[in-house]
């Protein structure tokens, strides 16, 4: 009997608010087709005075409150993507490995990426559109959230934080890129300086990818 050692499977990460959506957000673009977006800048400015993402939430909701699953299409449909994610993505699980986007934005909104051909979505648990419930607020992501989910990957998949490769723009990536080797900052803010391997400023997610392409253990 001998053992082949099977090739080492990665697991890459993705952000979405700032990281595949370049220089906007996933709660700017709903807020958009609703004529809000002077609105949910005056809330995100509350995270620089320590508001919550659930409590965040649960403003977003009550500003949301005529949300329609047709404006969650067109969010969707007109964000300002970077360009090249699909095929970044089918080269990634033609290679074996895998893909994943983690969020804290709403998974109504992040799912739509299944489509895109991403293995999973993570992102925080709104109630359905339109809206009829609350927030649940346990189920709004948090930053720390994302490296809890991110282990529950790996395990899931069967690798280990020392195979994954972790693509963020700002603070919210931060303890993600501190214990994972490969690291893109994608258009970042200072929030990731000093944290992060690679860096790419620019709209192609191909070019980011190609950064990390060949460097597997
Ligand atoms: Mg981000």
């Amino acid at each position: 009997m001998f053992h082949v050692k099977p090739p080492t499977r990665r697991l890459h990460l993705f952000d979405l608010d700032g990281t595949l959506i370049r220089g906007s957000a996933a709660a700017v673009e709903i807020s958009r087709q609703l004529g809000l977006v002077d609105e949910i800048a005056a809330l995100e400015e509350g995270f620089l005075r320590g508001l919550t993402p659930d409590e965040f939430a649960v403003q977003a909701r009550e500003l949301w409150s005529a949300l329609t699953p047709e404006q969650v299409a067109a969010a969707f449909d007109g964000a300002p993507w970077l360009a090249g994610i699909r095929e970044v993505w089918a080269e990634i699980k033609a290679a074996g490995d895998h893909c994943a986007v983690i969020s804290l934005s709403p998974d109504f909104f992040v799912e739509r990426l299944l489509d895109w051909g991403v293995d999973t979505t993570h992102g925080s648990l709104w109630p359905a559109v339109p809206f009829t419930e609350p927030i649940h607020r346990p189920g709004i992501l948090d930053a720390r959230a994302k490296v809890r989910i991110a282990k529950e990957l790996c395990a899931g998949y069967g690798v280990t934080t020392a195979d994954c490769v972790a693509y963020g723009d700002s603070m919210s990536d931060a303890e993600l890129f501190a214990i994972v080797p490969e690291s893109v900052a994608v258009n970042a803010d200072h929030h990731l300086a000093g944290l992060y391997r690679h860096s790419y400023s620019g709209g192609d997610l191909r070019e980011a990818y190609a950064l990390v392409r060949n460097s597997a253990a």
